[in-house]
């Protein structure tokens, strides 16, 4: 299997190149030129298998350049009982025609982990594999979760340096400790004063710097992504969405073959796109929900066919969906398009000068097929969250939550009561305040004592504790440099020594 660039002025490469390089070299994101198939029956075998080996067994079918053993031993380093405990992507029944896939259970309590557990292990074999004698420097631009779990997964891994940019206000306590405690002798965390978009496109723009780039090759280093724009992260995330179905098969909530809802909390496109290509490979998908908070964008493009990002990025109680521009939808359409790459490149450019691009009416209806756009607002996820708990007794978080509702949304709008997959993406306790609110118990939480809240979520719903919110308290902060978008290559440089 190769890959190439959805802009097309990239040379097509091998998985390890990709993984190892993040982006095309032509601002572009690396698709596998074809789509492997898989059948319904090998779907339902995975209901029985270790996750690790589900996980290796869609990752064969991409990443061809690397051995099934290596994969296998990839997933099995990735998905430890320690870290993601018995079963790492449990499904659970909440109501009559839906059911929550839970993807929070590993070291960061965030969904992030399914992929960057795994990916440090794939990219030192990519290193081997292209023969790439230089140091790899991940860089990462996060809106809160990835970078703890970037962090989490490079730390200390040889070979490697680790460097993470988070909006300095636009992360929760929680995350924001995550980070700022982050022990590992290869690893840096900088606050940006400004938002996630500015962090991206800082990173985007360090990413297509030659200069720096030669400033890094002749001391030894390169440049690579922790981001979802890494096919590395992406491909991985593929194999929940058919184990979840095989769970619905094996629980007696389907039958073999019916199509399903997926509703995904859905930001920089990452997590729905994998579903996307689940569907793509056989999965039975009716539709994916594509769920976002009040920066509806997404909702907006899938609705009419333009991509707005001129607006101001709102803050919401959903931090990891605070985004304007997602980076992944690059891949969808370039997928709907039929691989039409000029015309990928063309709205891309678009997007870069003017802020806006219009697809075209075919494009429009095809996107249309596939996904639903619904949106919730901060009244209607907090009362999600509450109503959720009081009518089922099933906690959400609000990224959850927006899922949750927008789903809602599409039910009445559309009057379906097909079986659905709501994909909750963290626990309730790295948002603990917003949860708290929506279930009306809110009153003197404050932001400055994280885990005061916790203890009162704790002691309000008996929803057993994260053992690694405990270890969270105990940590001191390591990393409390806060600095102007334009310093990040500067902080690069001093951090690399050169
Ligand atoms: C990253 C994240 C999302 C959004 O996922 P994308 O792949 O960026 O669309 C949703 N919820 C949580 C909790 C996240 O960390």
């Amino acid at each position: 299997m190769l890959y190439v660039s959805t802009r097309g002025q990239a040379p097509i490469a091998s998985a390890a190149h990709v993984i190892k390089e993040g982006l095309a070299r032509d601002g572009g994101l690396f698709v596998p030129q074809n789509i492997p198939k898989v059948h319904l029956d090998d779907i339902l075998t995975m209901h029985a298998m270790p996750y690790s080996q589900c996980v290796a067994s869609v990752l064969k079918l991409f990443l061809t350049d690397y051995t099934v053993e290596e994969l296998l031993e990839c997933a099995e380093a990735a998905y430890t009982q320690e870290k993601f405990g018995n079963d790492p992507v449990p499904l659970a029944k909440v109501s009559e025609e839906t059911d929550v896939l839970e993807l929070w259970h590993g070291p960061t309590m965030a969904f992030k982990d399914m992929a960057l557990q795994i990916l440090p292990h794939l990219m030192t074999r990519a290193q081997k594999k292209t023969g790439e004698e230089s140091r790899i420097v991940i860089l990462a631009a996060t809106s809160g979760d990835t970078g703890k779990a970037a962090l989490e997964g490079f730390a200390d891994v040889p070979g490697t340096d680790i460097i993470v940019f988070y909006p300095t206000d636009g992360v929760s306590p929680i995350q924001k400790l995550q980070m700022t405690t982050q022990k590992g002798g290869n690893v840096a965390v900088f606050g940006i004063e400004g938002d996630f978009d500015d962090a991206q496109r800082g990173v985007k723009e360090i990413f297509s710097d030659q200069a720096l780039a030669g400033k890094l090759a002749e001391h030894g280093y390169c440049f690579s992504s922790a981001n979802s724009i890494n096919w590395g992260r992406l491909a991985p995330q593929i194999a929940y969405y058919f184990k979840a179905y095989a769970s619905a098969v094996a629980n007696g909530r389907i039958k073999p073959g019916d199509p399903i809802i997926y509703a995904v909390p859905t930001g920089n496109f990452g997590d729905i796109l994998a579903g996307y290509y689940a569907k793509r490979m056989g999965l039975p998908v009716k539709r994916f929900i594509c769920a976002s908070n009040s920066n509806n964008v997404l909702t907006e493009f899938i609705n009419t066919g333009k991509y707005n990002r001129k607006r101001d990025l709102l803050k919401t109680s959903s931090p990891s969906m605070d985004i304007l521009v997602s980076s992944n939808l690059e891949r969808l359409l370039y997928d709907v398009t039929e691989g039409d790459q000029e015309k990928v490149a063309g709205w891309m450019k678009e997007l870069q000068d003017n802020g806006f691009y219009e697809v075209d009416s075919r494009t429009r209806n095809e996107v249309q097929e596939n996904f639903f756009g619904a949106w919730a607002d901060e009244m209607e996820t907090g009362d999600a969250i509450g109503r959720i708990y009081n009518d089922y007794h099933y906690l959400m978080d609000p990224h959850t939550a927006v899922a949750w509702k927008a789903t809602e949304k599409y039910r009445l709008l559309s009057s379906d009561d097909t079986y659905a997959v709501v994909l909750s993406t963290a626990s309730p306790y790295k948002f603990n305040k917003a949860v708290l609110e929506g279930l009306g118990k809110g009153e003197g939480v404050d932001d400055s004592r994280p885990f005061e809240a916790v203890r009162k979520l704790h002691e309000e719903t008996e929803l057993p504790l994260p053992r690694q919110m405990g270890e969270l308290e105990k940590l001191p902060v390591l990393h409390e440099q806060v600095i102007g978008a334009a310093a990040m290559p500067e902080a690069i440089c001093t951090k690399l020594g050169i």
